[in-house]
């Protein structure tokens, strides 16, 4: 039914803002009612002294107090069900990138309403029945995998159930099944060029790929760039996280100016996460999102810690739900050398700009003489790496100057051998912080 359409769902996709409130404000109160049966939000909402029948607009949502990772970790799970504990069907947990991993609660009903709105996002992406979808996202408790699966079984897609690593054998499949979207890290899909080369496969001309979905991890535009070309394919940012369900919150259009948050499932708050008002459209700002289609465990004014602007006007795709920008990393992903505070994706994206530079880079923070220093080690591409000394020289003083424009500190750089920075399967980790420990010493 759905196949030769424009949009999965134009009911939902083509509201206008004001049909779009409404059914937020329906919902919210849908969702607030839910809430007063779990034992948890009932403490919650008499601690604030909240009446979740007093709810009379969208702002009013304002009046409670928001809720962060910490609160899951220091709360019982069981204790947010606004269902019993027999209705559920599902559980996943966060990566626990930050911490301690949190525990999200399914019913069958969440269950498809995730599975549709991830299959909304990657419909929009132009994925449909014909393709072939290479899942390369760690199956399990990570959403990651089970989320993306789904939804293109819900679009009639074929799906290779890859799950994450196996490098040689991802490739031999998109080869042997004529794969023609991958879903990937998008560290990862970087790193799977170099072993692309080795395997001496040109993705370009040896395989069918067109789409690839990146998500789970920041990336900037250079990034992004540099995967198309190398894959010969279109690749789409999707946003998402455990707590809000998972990957496909938010996903670019075609336009690529920005992240459509599906917003008759989620009410978006963007905050200063300092005072916690929120801030002029276009600001940049701390994400919260409620969840208003959420049956076992809903989650309201939750921070996310990620930190994005919404963009104004409509989009030209016809969707009328907000656009985020690309996250520029979660608020605690900054960190401060010498007095400034730098976020690794400032690094990236000199590094991305860079010509000779090869698939992974690390952050090493220490403390030298009880100062800061701050390394950046970048593997090189393969012919930058036999070629002349004299490149190499260059690449290090131009990445050093550009380097120093964007940060306003001298790092030291050290350009290394294509393949000798560890690559994790799952998130990259972009900053090894030793000073810490130093000081503990
Ligand atoms: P954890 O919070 O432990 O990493 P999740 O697996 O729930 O666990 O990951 C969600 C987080 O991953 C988001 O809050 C965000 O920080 C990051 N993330 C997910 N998708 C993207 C994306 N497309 N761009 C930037 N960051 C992303
Ligand atoms: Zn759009």
């Amino acid at each position: 039914m759905h196949q030769d359409a424009e949009y999965w769902n134009p009911e939902f996709e083509l509201l206008d803002r004001e049909a779009i409130e409404t059914l937020q404000l329906q919902r919210l109160k849908e969702t607030l009612e839910r809430c007063d049966r779990s034992p948890f939000y009932k403490e919650w909402f008499q601690k604030a002294g909240f009446d979740p029948a007093s709810i009379a607009s969208l702002a009013d949502i304002a009046r409670l107090p928001l809720m962060d990772k910490a609160t899951l970790r220091n709360t019982d799970p069981t204790s947010f069900l606004t269902v019993g504990m027999e209705d559920i069907v599902r559980m996943h947990s966060s990566s626990g990138t930050s911490g301690q991993a949190t525990v999200i609660f399914h019913t069958a009903g969440d269950i498809n309403t995730w599975s549709n709105m991830v299959a909304r996002c990657i419909y929009m992406a132009g994925v449909r029945r014909s393709d072939v979808f290479q899942n390369m996202m760690g199956y399990g408790l990570f959403t990651g995998g089970l989320g993306l699966h789904y939804a293109a079984e819900r679009i009639g897609a074929m799906v290779i159930p890859a799950g994450s690593g196996n490098s040689k054998r991802q490739i031999q499949l998109m080869m042997e099944f004529n794969t023609t979207v991958i879903h990937i890290i998008p560290s990862y899909a970087l790193y799977l060029l170099e072993v692309f080369k080795e395997m001496g496969v040109d993705p370009r001309r040896d395989t069918h790929l067109r789409i690839a979905v990146l998500g789970a991890e920041p990336h900037t535009e250079g990034l992004r760039s540099r995967v198309q070309e190398a894959y010969g394919l279109e690749a789409f940012n999707c946003y998402g996280l455990s707590e809000m369900s998972g990957p496909g919150v938010a996903f670019e259009c075609p336009e690529k100016k920005g992240l459509h948050v599906w917003e008759d499932y989620y009410l978006l708050e963007v905050v200063d996460p300092v005072t916690m008002q929120t801030v002029e459209e276009g600001e940049e700002g701390e994400l919260v999102f409620t969840s208003l289609c959420r049956e076992g465990m809903p989650l309201l004014r939750y921070r996310t810690r990620d930190l994005a602007s919404t963009y104004a006007g409509d989009c030209a795709c016809g969707r009328s739900h907000r656009r985020i920008s690309r996250i520029k990393g979660r608020s605690d992903d900054m960190f401060i050398v010498k007095g400034v505070n730098i976020f690794p994706m400032q690094v990236e994206k000199i590094l991305l700009a860079a010509l000779g530079i090869g698939s992974n880079y690390r952050i090493i923070l220490d403390t030298i003489e009880s100062k800061d220093e701050m390394r950046v080690l970048v593997e090189v591409s393969g012919e930058m790496w036999h070629g002349e000394v004299n490149e190499l020289n260059r690449l290090k003083a131009g990445i050093a100057e550009e380097l120093r424009r964007e940060i306003l500190i001298s790092p030291v750089i050290e350009l290394v051998e294509p393949g000798s920075l560890s690559q994790t399967e799952g998130k990259a980790v972009r900053v090894t912080d030793k000073r810490n420990q130093a000081r503990r010493d």
